[in-house]
Parts: structure tokens; C-alpha cells; sequence
């Protein structure tokens, strides 16, 4: 290391150079200097103490606050949100904007974000170095996601993405008295919720879930600067009921993402398990059903789902519409025709999805009409009816065929992902989750017949 003097003078020589050396220079003496204090802390000849240096380290340094680029300190920093039917103008006004600047800036900044679109209840913020004078920037939040700054004195918009982070999280439940509950009483979300149903929809009848049925899962959430803002993929899910365990393992290939067992079968299934979501099964298949409304025995060759007004009803598998018609007793209803075998009816639609009609092709999960009451019926619902060789047969008791294998050269790939997803979800346990709810152990519980819950 170079001794002091010897910096120095070649801190002298260089005096003459441009300033850009200079800083350079400064910055090398600091690290020279602080080195040098450094290594005295440990010699015999202290410079300073040890206490000393640790007061000096300690001042409070203050931490400057940077949102949205700016250093906040530095502003006059009001914050508020649109108001219903307030404008930016009502806003700006208020802060010394003159008005002829505040119409410049909608001109000018219309490409890049229509000032028009400002929404009742979002935030915004105001940055001004004086409040006695004009502010100098607007920054408005649209989303959570993005927020725009509003330069008022350059008329410039600027949209800034905010980056949003995903993490890896698990969860598990124990179902006492609905999936949703025991969902949001172990801190998770309904969205989260649907997301399970997703990867799961072709194996477990969510119709038919039962106390102390057990799910855990192991899923994306995403976050900005550190908050929650939403669910990402569903990686894995377990999920037990008194009859058998499943475990669902999501997988990406160029052209599919999907779900697959531990077999790497895949989850999905030719055909959906309802065509309705978050709804009830409110009359099965039965030959010899007193019907509500006709108020005598006729057979039900459907399965009714109760769902409220409007509730979006999917097409079960891929098709071609080959009905979309009306009748006394059907209401508006679609028929699908999946392939030569089966085809799909539903009924009782408050109407049709736009863009479906006779000859339209469907895929599976796409929306074909949304729930309603027209024709014989006492209540929303979709009577769904399935025909096979052109006989209604009860869907549920169906075998129905499999789907398309996983292509072979992507076993290997799925077999690590699937090593990892499972023991991921083998290490969640149900000790924190278990006793929450029950308070009492209830006699011969295992003996008694599980009690049903219809919906979700
Ligand atoms: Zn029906």
C-alpha cells in the first residue's frame, strides 16, 4: 500500500488533469484513508477507539424516502383519491395548476394515457416544492400494478410498470364446514380457492366434498414491494377424501399446461365434471322424480346445478353446436355434439353466449350461455343432460374416455418436477390446522356416515 505522501503527490501531479480524474482521485484517497483507519483499529497505536468508531459509525444517517422515483424529502407531498366525477382539472386547479397548463397536458399526454380515464377511488399523489406555487408533478395509480407520473411543467406521461415479484408458497386446510372456509380461515383466498378447483376439477367432484376432507397446495403468490396483489399458477395440489388421495402436479410443455397425476396421467378429462362453477347440485338423474313444478312423477334425465342469474355455463368438452333454440318446456337451451358418441344439452338459459350458434365449434371450458329460469323451472339452474349413443345417461356414473397422453419425450422433465412438487407437499402438515376448529371430540365419529356438503 501506498504511503500517505505518496498519494499525495500523486494527488499533486494529477491537480492539472480534467475533473472527472479528479473525482476519480478523491474517491481512491477516501478508500486509501478508510483503509488506513481500518487497519489502525487493530494495531497497537489506535487512531481512534474502537469506541469511538463505532459512535462515529452509528450517527443517524438519514434514509431518504423514494417513491416512485422521486426523493420524497424534497417535496411538499399531498396524497388523496379520485372522487366521484372529479376530473384532473378539479384536482390541479387546487394545486396552483393554472388552467390553460392543464388542458396543454391533456392534449399532449392523450397518446400516452387519456387523463379522461381517471378512476373514482384510486390514488394519486402530488409532488410540489412550494405549495404557495404551482405543483409539479401528478402521479396517478391505475392498478396496483402500474402507476403513471404526469410531468406538469414538461406535459410528459409516463406509465411505469411496477415489478411484481412471485414467491413460492404453501397452504393446507381441513374441511369442517365448505372448501371456502377452510380456505379463508387458514388465511388463504377465495381466488386461491378457484384456483385449486382449476387443478383439480376433472378429479374431485367439488359436488360433492365432505367434512374432514384435507387439501394441501403449493402455489405462486405474486406481490409488489412486498404486498400481496394476487395467486399465481397452482404448482401442486394434494387433495384426500375418505375414498383416496390425489395428488395433481402442474407441467408446461411448448404447447400445454396442465395438470397429471404422480403416473403422469393427465388430469383433465375429455369432459368437465359440471358445467357450471361454485354451484350446487340441486336434482340428479332419477327415472322416477316428483318434478316441483308439473307436481307429479316424471323422470329427470338431467343433473340440475343451482347457480344465481348470470353465472357463466361452460361447454363440457370440445364440440360443434348443433341446437341453439327455445322450447315451452326447455327455455333457451344449447346441444353439443362432442363426437359420434356423446353429445351435451343445457337448459334454462337466461341467454346465450354472444358468438354461439348452430354450427359454431366450442372448446372445452368456453362459455356457451349463462344461467336463468326460462321454460319449466322453479329457480335458477341448468339442467345439464347427457346423451350417449343417443339415449340421456346419468354423466356421473359415466366412464368416461381418457385423454391424450403425456407425449413420452417429456417424462423425464415432469419426473423431476413431479420429485420436487411432492416432496414439497409431503413436508406441509395438518398439525397446525387440525384442532382449530374442533372442540370436542365427537363420540363414534368414525363410525357415523360423513355428512354431505353440496356446495361450495
Ligand atoms: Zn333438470
Amino acid at each position: 500500500m501506498k504511503s500517505r505522501e505518496e498519494v499525495f503527490a500523486i494527488l499533486n501531479t494529477k491537480m492539472k488533469k480534467s475533473k472527472f480524474r479528479m473525482s476519480i482521485i478523491i474517491l481512491g484517497l477516501a478508500i486509501v484513508g478508510l483503509s488506513i483507519i481500518l487497519l489502525n483499529l487493530d494495531s497497537k497505536d489506535k487512531v481512534i477507539s474502537k469506541a469511538q468508531f463505532q459512535q462515529l459509525a452509528a450517527f443517524p444517517v438519514p434514509q431518504p424516502t423514494i417513491q416512485y422515483g422521486f426523493v420524497l424529502d424534497t417535496f411538499q407531498v399531498s396524497r388523496d383519491t379520485i372522487q366521484n366525477n372529479e376530473f384532473l382539472a378539479d384536482i390541479l386547479l387546487r394545486h396552483k395548476v393554472p388552467f390553460a397548463d392543464i388542458d396543454e397536458l391533456a392534449r399532449a399526454t392523450k397518446d400516452s394515457f387519456d387523463v379522461r380515464g381517471l378512476r373514482a377511488d384510486r390514488p394519486y399523489t402530488i409532488l410540489a416544492t412550494d405549495t404557495s406555487q404551482a405543483a409539479q408533478y401528478f402521479i396517478y395509480e391505475p392498478s396496483v400494478f402500474s402507476y403513471v407520473i404526469f410531468d406538469l411543467q414538461n406535459k410528459t406521461a409516463t406509465k411505469i410498470e411496477r415489478p411484481v415479484s412471485t414467491t413460492v408458497k404453501t397452504g393446507a386446510g381441513i374441511i369442517q364446514s365448505s372448501l371456502w372456509n377452510a380456505m379463508t380461515d387458514n388465511g388463504m383466498s377465495f381466488e386461491l380457492a378457484a384456483s385449486m378447483e382449476d387443478a383439480l376439477a376433472w378429479s374431485i367432484d367439488f359436488h360433492h366434498i365432505q367434512k374432514e376432507d384435507r387439501f394441501k397446495l403449493v402455489y405462486e403468490e405474486r406481490s409488489i414491494d412486498g404486498q400481496p396483489v394476487g395467486i399465481g399458477k397452482i404448482l401442486g395440489a394434494y387433495y384426500k377424501n375418505v375414498d383416496n388421495e390425489y395428488y395433481a402436479i402442474r407441467f408446461e410443455n411448448e404447447k400445454h399446461a396442465g395438470y397429471y397425476d404422480l403416473e403422469a396421467r393427465p388430469m383433465e378429462k375429455a369432459f368437465l365434471k359440471a358445467p357450471v362453477k361454485y354451484s350446487r347440485i340441486s336434482s340428479r338423474y332419477n327415472l322416477r322424480r316428483f318434478h316441483p313444478v308439473l307436481r307429479r312423477t316424471r323422470p329427470h334425465f338431467g343433473t340440475d346445478y343451482a347457480a344465481p342469474t348470470g353465472t357463466p355455463i361452460y361447454a363440457v368438452a370440445d364440440g360443434l353446436v348443433t341446437k341453439r333454440s327455445r322450447t315451452r318446456g326447455n327455455g333457451n337451451y344449447v346441444k353439443i355434439k362432442h363426437d359420434d358418441v356423446y353429445q351435451t344439452q343445457y337448459l334454462h338459459m337466461s341467454r346465450f353466449a354472444p358468438g354461439v350458434n348452430v354450427g359454431t365449434h366450442v372448446k372445452q371450458g368456453q362459455t356457451i350461455g349463462f344461467v336463468g329460469q326460462t321454460g319449466l323451472a322453479n329457480g335458477p339452474h341448468v339442467c345439464f343432460r347427457f346423451w350417449k349413443n343417443g339415449k340421456q345417461v346419468n354423466h356421473l356414473k359415466e366412464n368416461l374416455p381418457p385423454p391424450d397422453p403425456m407425449p413420452a419425450a417429456d417424462i423425464p422433465r415432469f419426473n423431476i418436477v413431479k420429485a420436487e412438487i411432492k416432496e414439497e407437499l409431503d413436508q406441509i402438515t395438518f398439525k397446525n390446522f387440525s384442532s382449530k376448529k374442533v372442540t370436542q371430540p365427537i363420540e363414534g365419529a368414525d363410525d357415523a356416515p360423513k355428512e354431505q356438503l353440496g356446495s361450495l
